[in-house]
């Protein structure tokens, strides 16, 4: 993939000498535009897991700190439970119930894609951000209610299988010297079997700023040395860094053999990040704050990175996600999707890794505690054993979310009368 893009440019570039035009990063064979439905089919054909003839009667919410739940009802009494997108889901409740519940109650649940596309459509003033967040817990609660319906955990409807699936181990901390982060790496390979590990450079979108002098620097290379060279590593810079540091950054994560730098510089400068990714020999991965179908075509037309990382909440949801991973597909791509906590999103993301064809090496798995998360929100909590995490076999997303936590959060809903 690496050599294809080096050569793809080599080639761009000695067109642009002879025409005396600058060379074109995004010049991509169009074919009359690949991808004119942003990864759907034209007809609408992509999902057709039930039959046609129901109606979604009620959509609910319940927000408790950085979580919310999402409960869809078809008039046939079927329920699927989904998720907000965390983080401020009182906000994005609230947008839930104002702005995209309209666009659901009364509709039938079959037609998932034209459903998901009428809520974008109908918000063409409100794009993106909290109208995708929203959009992520119906999308996610009807496809618990496709697996409720049919019996079947969701990855089974798209063809995938709940074997156990690899995770890596997901720090999310900068407070941490490189020693202590090492030492506790080390602990959560030797007792959970983790094979790969993700840790934090700079400061997110922190304008090539360090959390601590040197830090950066100094982390690289230690975690490689503590963990040896079995393990597979990763580092995310979370908007971090401008071209020239992040290519300095990134020499020194191929020195020590790490497997992929994560969003090097602000995710929406994508040339800055093609640069970056054009002058490294190692995988340059990003995308998960992308919501807008079309910058996502842009990302991977523009070879901006190599694997794609789309938040299947953050997205708008599985159905969306979906669709990113078969154009990241045409384009030959790896996918491994955001998931940087362990309420719903770790679960959809391990059912859309076990049923996507380019799925990647692993899935991501929070190595941080999360007290308003994991077996507090729902049941069965995942577990890693041996470095994977088996998927629940029951219907839909296979856990029960716990009643405990529904009756502290608050609640909203949005009905029609059949
Ligand atoms: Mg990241």
């Amino acid at each position: 993939m690496r050599i294809q893009r080096r050569e793809f440019l080599k080639s761009t570039v000695a067109l642009a000498a002879v025409s005396g035009l600058p060379p074109r990063l995004d010049a991509a064979p169009a074919s009359g535009g690949s991808y004119p439905y942003l990864g759907r089919t034209e007809e609408y054909a992509e999902f057709q897991i039930i039959d046609p003839g129901l109606t979604i009667t009620k959509v609910e919410s319940w927000t408790q700190g950085q979580h919310g739940i999402v409960r869809v009802t078809a008039n046939d009494g079927h329920e699927g439970y989904g998720q907000l997108s965390s983080f401020e889901p009182d906000i994005t409740a609230a947008v839930l119930h104002r702005q995209v519940a309209r666009q659901v109650v009364g509709s039938d649940p079959a037609h998932i894609d034209a459903l998901v596309d009428r809520v974008i459509d109908a918000n063409m003033k409100f794009p993106w951000s909290y109208v995708c967040r929203a959009l992520a817990g119906v999308d996610t609660a009807i496809w618990d209610l496709y697996g409720q319906i049919k019996g079947k955990p969701v990855c089974a409807l798209v063809g995938g299988k709940t074997d156990p699936f690899p995770v890596y181990g997901s720090s999310m901390r900068r407070d941490i010297s490189p020693e202590d982060e090492a030492a506790r790496l080390v602990k959560l390979r030797d007792t959970r079997g983790f094979k790969a590990f993700k840790v934090r450079l700079g400061v997110p979108n922190g304008h090539d700023r360090d959390a601590a002098p040197g830090r950066t620097e100094k982390l690289i290379p230690t975690i490689r040395k503590a963990l040896g060279d079995d393990i597979r590593l990763m580092g995310d810079g979370n908007s971090c860094f401008t071209p020239p540091k992040a290519i300095e950054v990134g020499r020194r994560m191929q020195d020590s053999r790490y497997f992929w730098f994560e969003e090097p510089c602000p995710y929406w400068e994508l040339e800055w990040t093609a640069e970056v990714a054009a002058a490294l020999k190692m995988n340059v991965a990003g995308g998960e704050q992308d919501n807008d179908l079309a910058q996502w075509r842009r990302m991977i037309r523009m070879n901006v990175v190599d694997i794609l990382q789309p938040d299947l909440c953050y997205v708008g949801g599985f159905t969306r996600a979906w669709r990113v991973a078969r154009m990241g597909q045409k384009a030959g791509k790896l996918v491994v999707p955001h998931s940087s906590h362990l309420a719903l999103i770790t679960l959809f993301s391990l059912h859309f890794m076990a049923a996507i064809p380019n799925a990647g090496p692993f899935v991501e798995f929070s190595i941080e505690e999360d007290a308003n998360a994991g077996e507090r929100l729902y049941n069965p909590a995942l577990k890693v054993t041996d470095g994977k995490v088996k998927l629940p076999d029951a219907p839909g997303w296979g856990v029960k979310i716990n009643p405990a936590w529904l009756e502290k959060a608050t609640h909203l809903k949005t009905e029609k009368a059949v």
